[in-house]
């Protein structure tokens, strides 16, 4: 069979980490989580090349002059990006690849490989069909605020990321609420197994 990508995006602070979390423990036969490149400093208990690989700003920007880079994208004042060559390893050692991606990222990666699937995963009080995403941004700042690793101009910055991701999820091929973990990882379960 062949392999696919799926790319995953979400607001920072929707749950998105722990629904994959959730979803690899369950599916790591088949499917595994891509390790991006970031030049943000890695947090407590981040470990280099299982997290992220950590670069330097430098050495990101020497790879993206190289054309190294399936898609990157600068958020919150860094960079982050997936390696061309990381990909196609993968799916030479027989994976399905998840990508967990911003949504500039994602639109790259869908404009190159029109077969990746995209998924948008939301918080509750987001009406995607109605367009309104205010309840979905309340939700989004408790949550982030909760978290308390973040200070509050990184916590603004991610804010208005979050709307902005909101709106761009209309591209997307499928929207899956983050209103129960179990629930959205059985949603996202029904998707790769079409
Ligand atoms: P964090 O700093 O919380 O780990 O990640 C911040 C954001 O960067 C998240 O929205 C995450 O999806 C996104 N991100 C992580 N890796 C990549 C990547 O390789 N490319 C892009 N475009 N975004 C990424």
């Amino acid at each position: 069979m062949n392999k696919k990508l799926y790319v995953i995006s979400g607001c920072s602070g929707v749950g998105k980490g722990t629904v994959l979390k959730e979803f690899m423990k369950r599916n790591s036969d088949n499917f595994m989580l891509s390790v991006s490149c970031t030049t943000r400093k890695p947090r407590e208990g981040e470990i280099d090349g299982v997290n992220y690989f950590f670069l330097t700003h430098e050495q990101f920007e020497q790879n993206i002059k190289e054309g190294k880079f399936l898609e990157y994208a600068q958020f919150a004042g860094n960079y982050y990006g997936t390696k061309e060559k990381y990909i196609k390893q993968k799916f030479d050692e027989g994976y399905n690849i998840i990508l967990e991606i911003d949504t500039q990222g994602a639109l790259q990666v869908k404009a190159k490989m029109p077969e990746a699937v995209l998924i948008f995963i939301a918080p509750p009080g987001v009406n995607i069909e109605n367009n309104d995403i205010s309840g979905g941004l309340i939700e989004l700042e408790n949550r982030l605020r909760g978290r308390h690793t973040e200070d509050e101009a990184t916590i603004q910055k991610r804010l208005a990321q979050a709307r902005t991701e909101l709106e761009r999820s209309k591209k997307y091929d499928f929207i899956v609420i983050n209103d129960s973990v179990d629930r959205a990882v059985k949603e996202i379960e029904g998707i790769v197994k079409k």
